[in-house]
């Protein structure tokens, strides 16, 4: 994937709600994770208010949310799933959040980052901009010996990612084939049964359709689709 002689083999994925990187970026999550590179999944929130169902209070719709993310998580190869609980729908790119991803950062030393496009114009949900925006950031922090110097102290050093991926861009200027892992990338969403349940049928078609579109740009048949910054 990168001219590099460098492996860049640890991968941190970074979402706001538990089902950001299965519709975001799990085709290439369970093709990564395949090709033997170490995936972290990096929730910000547990997705408590991701229901209209009075009788669903927060704390157990969070537990549940939790339990559907291990579980797609587990189905495309993922390493660990790291649950930060800032509350679902009120997520701000705060300097709190930042100091937390920059140490998430330093301590996992992931080469490559994949995160939310927080620039893609009209991007309405606040939660998918702040976590686009506070994972960015914190990027930048964990490369600079002087910012969160606090965490440097003893053997930690500054980490500085080589490659970030953002998806739901309308700018992508890079493209994984995703053909052979697509029906595992749609049976991972399925675990998400709290929030796509019934709805199945439809997102597998629209699913479809964007990856096609994806490919018909790269020469693939599925195709999903980033937003590149390479940093070496
Ligand atoms: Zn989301």
């Amino acid at each position: 994937m990168s001219e590099t002689s460098e492996s860049l083999d640890r991968v941190m994925v970074i979402g706001a709600h538990p089902d950001d990187p299965e519709f975001g970026c799990a085709g290439t999550v369970v093709k990564w994770a395949q090709a033997g590179k170490t995936i972290t999944y990096v929730l910000l929130t547990s997705g408590d208010k991701g229901s209209h169902d009075p009788d669903l209070r927060p704390g157990r719709l969070a537990a549940l949310r939790e339990e559907e993310q291990r579980a797609a998580a587990r189905d495309l190869g993922v390493e660990q799933v790291i649950f930060l609980r800032y509350p679902d729908g009120l997520l701000e790119n705060t300097l709190d959040l930042r100091r937390r991803l920059a140490s998430l950062i330093r301590q996992h030393r992931p080469h490559i980052v994949m995160t939310i496009d927080p620039w893609r114009p009209y991007q309405l949900h606040p939660d998918h901009r702040a976590a686009g925006q506070a994972a960015l950031d914190a990027i930048y922090a964990a490369r600079e010996w002087y910012i969160f110097p606090e965490q440097l102290i003893g053997e930690a050093e500054p980490w500085r990612v080589k490659e970030v991926y953002l998806f739901w861009t309308d700018n992508a200027d890079y493209w994984e084939d995703i053909t052979p892992c697509f029906e595992t990338r749609i049976s991972a969403l399925a675990r998400h049964a709290s929030q796509v349940g019934l709805d199945m049928d439809r997102l597998t078609k629209r699913i479809g359709e964007r990856a096609r579109e994806a490919g018909e740009k790269s020469g693939y048949e599925y195709a999903e689709g980033f937003k590149q910054f390479r940093f070496h």
